[in-house]
This record gives structure tokens, C-alpha cells and sequence, in this order.
């Protein structure tokens, strides 16, 4: 199967990976700086100009991962998990598995990586005041490095999602109206400015200043923006609004059963069609054998219905994808998207208390929100 991504390793439990997407933006930028070096040192042999500006993308990539690297470790520091750091197109992102609960850590997480940013400038560029009379492509690949991670510092710090700054801004409303959703709303409105103000300027560059492939960029960068600052500000939402809610409060203590025995044939007749219930439990709640859905019935023959058992088709409970009673709504949703689950048992111990259908998860979220104002 085509794998999106190629995982390059591990560090404190943070998988980082690189998405293809990259490498579009990875091989953008070595040729450009290649030809950028030729173009500024004729001397320079095309070997000299080529492997140059391969290091310097490789560091500057590093750069990066350095940044994200910064927001991830003062997340850990602060309780909050990181799964992983992926490189794509546009940067990087560090994945976290929750939300900040104060706006001192929110704060501290979002601004660790521009910190580290601007420290890396800082650095590259004393290393290439330091070896100016040295082999002139060190200097300068230097000197290009502590530029980048000035710009993306600075570019970071703009105020509104999905931008560092965003969260920086978040975390500010936050602090002084005592509001977390405030915080997020005053970030989503920033980010959309930010879009717009970006998507006017390609514009102006393909109109007025004639260039066009710059300026479709800046405007495929505007488009990214303007819909991460929007499914950020949803996803912050969701988890506002879904904080405390957990496995228990939304399941439903009425479980489908079907016993092991029953033939496929009277399990469709006599529970699914009659129920409308997609999957069923197999044994009794007090011990699962597993559980069936209608693919698994259309795994066999129609004609073999009547004479096989459900137990023979269903998934077996030890490979079966279930939640505690305590797991919040959140991680639910996620699992039941990543697997792609349409119910799943809430389970302890191979008792079952109670099930939770996907359907009925996204009206109960979608309750909430409207309650919740
Ligand atoms: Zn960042």
C-alpha cells in the first residue's frame, strides 16, 4: 500500500516524519537555490553551487524540525502529549493529543518554537560572521540560514491560526478575559485576515507585478491558511465544548446481543432488519466473544446463511476496538475515525457497560454545541 508518509525516527516518543508532500516543496527549494547560487557566484563550480544548496536545505530543514521540536518538549514539559512532528509542504506541525487546560501553557508551547527560530538565527548568523574569509559557500550558506529562520520566526509570530502567533494571541485573550472560546474566536478571525491580506498581495503580484507563479503561490498558501485557521478554530471548539464529556455519559446501556450460535440467516432476519442495528455483541455483556456487523454476514455466500453461525464470521473480542468508561469524547471521535468504526463497545475487563454508535456520538457533540453557548 502507498504510504504518505516515511517515518525518519524517534525522540522522547515523538515520531517524526516526513510527508511526500515535501518533497515538492524540498525539491522547489534546491533548485531554486541552486540556481540563485549560480546566478550570484559565477565563480563558483556547479558542483560547489548544487551541494550547497542541498546542505543548506537539509539544515534549514533541520531548522525545522528544531522548531517543532521546541514546541513539543515544552508541551511534554507541561502535560500535554505529542505524537509526532511531521515535515510537509507547507513547514511543520507537532501533533498533540490534547488541549492546553491553562492559558500559561498554551502560551509557553505556542511561542517555543519562534524562540527557537530566533535562536537559530542568532547562531547562523555569528557562525558566518565568524567564518567570512573562509570558503566563500559556508559563509554564505550561513548567512542564508540565519535569514530563513529569522523570516520564519517572524512569519510565525503573525497573530492568527494556524499560526504560532495564533496561539500565542489565544493564549493572551485568554489570560485577560478569562475566556478560553473568546481567545479561540479572537485567533480564527486573525488567521482569516492574515488569508486575506495574503491572497490580496498574490493577487497584486500576478496583476500588477506580473508574476505569476509567485503569485499563485502566495495565493495556494492564503487558500491553506484560510482553512487551517478555520478547522483549528473547530477543532479547539470541539474540544471546549466536549471537555469532561466521557465514554459513560454517552453510550447507551441498551447493547445489541446476538448468542454465538445463531445462524447469520436469523441474525439478519430477526435482529438487523427488524432493529435497523448495524452490529451486534456476541455472547452476553458480562463476556463478549466478539462482535459482528453486516460485512462481516457478507464475508460469506448468501446461500451459506442458514446453516453458519455468527460466531464463525464476527471479530473475536481479543482484536476487538473498544474505550473504557472513562475515555472522553475526543479520543472516541479519533479512534472511531481512524479505524473506521460505526460503533464501538465500552468495555472493561470483557464486561460490557455500554455501546457507543458513531451517529449518535456526532448528534450528541453536536448538542453540545448548540447548549453550550
Ligand atoms: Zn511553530
Amino acid at each position: 500500500m502507498f504510504k504518505s508518509v516515511l517515518v525518519l525516527g524517534h525522540f522522547r516518543g515523538i515520531r517524526i516524519e516526513v510527508h511526500v508532500s515535501w518533497l515538492i516543496i524540498f525539491t522547489l527549494l534546491l533548485v531554486t537555490m541552486s540556481a540563485g547560487l549560480q546566478h550570484h557566484y559565477p565563480d563558483w563550480s556547479v558542483t560547489a553551487s548544487v551541494l550547497t544548496a542541498l546542505i543548506t536545505a537539509l539544515v534549514f530543514f533541520s531548522s525545522i524540525v528544531a522548531h517543532e521540536l521546541g514546541h513539543s518538549l515544552v508541551a511534554i514539559r507541561r502535560g500535554v502529549p505529542v505524537k509526532s512532528i511531521t515535515l510537509f509542504i507547507f513547514g511543520g506541525v507537532a501533533q498533540m493529543t490534547a488541549d492546553t487546560q491553562r492559558a500559561n501553557d498554551e502560551f509557553w508551547i505556542a511561542i517555543a518554537g519562534p524562540l527557537v527560530s530566533f535562536a537559530l538565527a542568532l547562531i547562523f548568523g555569528l557562525l558566518s560572521l565568524l567564518t567570512v574569509n573562509w570558503y566563500e559557500p559556508i559563509p554564505v550558506a550561513l548567512g542564508w540560514l540565519a535569514l530563513i529562520n529569522l523570516v520564519v520566526a517572524i512569519f510565525n509570530l503573525v497573530p492568527g491560526f494556524p499560526l504560532d502567533g495564533g496561539r500565542v494571541f489565544r493564549a493572551l485573550v485568554w489570560k485577560f478575559t478569562g475566556d478560553a472560546r473568546k481567545g479561540i474566536e479572537a485567533a480564527v478571525a486573525g488567521g482569516r485576515l492574515v488569508a486575506y491580506t495574503l491572497f490580496a498581495l498574490g493577487l497584486w503580484n500576478i496583476l500588477f507585478v506580473g508574476n505569476l507563479i509567485g503569485g499563485l503561490w502566495i495565493m495556494l498558501i492564503a487558500w491553506f491558511l484560510f482553512n487551517m485557521a478555520q478547522s483549528q478554530g473547530r477543532m479547539y471548539d470541539l474540544r471546549e465544548r466536549m471537555s469532561g464529556v466521557l465514554a459513560r455519559d454517552l453510550a447507551d446501556p441498551q447493547v445489541p446481543v446476538v448468542a454465538p450460535d445463531t445462524p447469520i440467516d436469523d441474525w439478519i432476519h430477526r435482529q438487523v432488519l427488524p432493529t435497523g442495528q448495524r452490529s451486534f455483541l456476541v455472547g452476553d455483556t458480562d463476556h463478549a466473544l466478539g462482535l459482528v456487523t453486516i460485512s462481516d454476514a457478507r464475508k460469506v455466500p448468501q446461500e451459506q446463511w442458514p446453516e453458519t453461525p455468527v460466531a464463525d464470521v464476527m471479530t473475536p473480542a481479543d482484536q476487538l476496538a473498544h474505550v473504557t468508561a472513562g475515555a472522553s469524547a475526543e479520543d472516541i471521535l479519533h479512534l472511531m475515525s481512524e479505524r473506521n468504526l460505526n460503533q464501538i463497545p465500552v468495555m472493561e475487563r470483557g464486561r460490557v457497560s455500554g455501546w457507543i454508535d458513531r451517529n449518535q456520538l456526532l448528534r450528541t457533540i453536536n448538542l453540545h454545541m448548540e447548549v453550550k453557548r
